[in-house]
């Protein structure tokens, strides 16, 4: 039910569609018989720095432009996809077709372009990840260093018992790795420390509600705070207007992202905007 609520909440976003409401057919069917390099493509978006508005990353995120169903949210097909396993060969697709896309783009300074992909938690669990990233990082030539892995703060994470060897492996080649939708979540602060995190990503209702709500500032606060004091980088999503730009650049996020900066875009709008915000790493 609520990644029906987060369908329909998207469904005004970016006119996706709703697959149930439009077919009683099984999502997974349709996702399982995909062709990945006609059907899905990546947007992305940018991450800015929140004192002085460079580029600091670009995250990548996935579309599904389906022939029978249309365009499905990633937030309706990524949870079948873990369901069904499917998600093993999706992450390989989003992360070589990041990788490829990005590897040769520079910062100012000449380094690489730092990316961003989501993985889902339930791949921590996967002996095969490790190898995937290995491979998709051989076969593109991509930095591992400027490579981020975005995971959402699921329950599954910390249900895996070989998810902080799988972290530990993934660290040890030289990736870097985030914690996404900070706060919505179930992991332990013994469990997040243990993670060796680059980065925490507070979840996007915190910002929302933070202008208005003084309990969902007080998060806010307490994520940036425990981000500092373990010398973690703290992320602020969602970033809408000025308002919410102003609230956490006083909070001391280090970074910003959001529709106020940009929407997430094909890779030769990104282009563009890079041009005209250049990655300062
Ligand atoms: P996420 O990684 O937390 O990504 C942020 C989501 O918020 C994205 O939705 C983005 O389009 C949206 N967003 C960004 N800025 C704003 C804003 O200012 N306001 C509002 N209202 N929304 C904003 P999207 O692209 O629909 O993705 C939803 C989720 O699906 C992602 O959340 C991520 O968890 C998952 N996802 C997306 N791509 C992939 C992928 O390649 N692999 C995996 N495993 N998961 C993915
Ligand atoms: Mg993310
Ligand atoms: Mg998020
Ligand atoms: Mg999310």
């Amino acid at each position: 039910l609520e990644v029906l609520d987060e369908c329909v909440e998207l469904k005004d976003r970016d006119n996706s569609t709703t697959p149930r409401a439009k077919h009683g057919r099984d999502l997974a069917e349709f996702l399982n018989s995909a062709d990945a390099d006609k059907e899905f493509n990546l947007v992305y978006q940018p991450r800015v720095c929140s004192a002085t508005g460079d580029t600091k990353s670009i995250e990548a995120l996935i579309r599904w432009n389906s022939p029978t169903l249309g365009q499905v949210s990633p937030a309706a097909f990524i949870p079948a996809a873990e369901k069904t396993g499917d998600i093993i060969w999706i992450t390989e697709w989003a992360l070589n077709a990041a990788c490829a896309t990005w590897t040769n783009w520079r910062d100012t300074q000449g380094r690489q372009m730092p990316l961003s992909v989501n993985i889902s938690p339930v791949l921590f669990g996967d002996p095969r990840l490790v190898d995937t990233v290995s491979r998709v990082l051989k076969k593109t030539g991509f930095s591992p260093r400027s490579l981020q892995l975005e995971i959402t703060e699921g329950l599954e994470l910390h249900q895996h018992k070989t998810a902080a060897g799988t972290v530990a492996e993934i660290k040890k080649m030289g990736v870097r790795l985030s914690l996404d939708d900070f706060g919505t979540g179930y992991v332990s602060f013994a469990f997040l420390r243990s993670l060796g995190l680059d980065c925490l990503k507070v979840a996007r209702k915190f910002v929302s509600k933070a202008t208005t709500n003084p309990s969902e500032g007080a998060v806010l606060l307490a994520v940036r705070e425990l981000g500092h004091r373990l010398g973690i980088k703290t992320i602020a999503e969602g970033i809408e207007d000025d308002v919410h730009a102003n609230f956490v650049r006083a909070l001391g996020y280090d970074e910003m992202q959001g529709y106020h900066f940009s929407k997430p875009v094909p890779a030769n709008e990104l282009a563009n905007w890079l041009r005209k915000h250049p990655a300062v790493v």
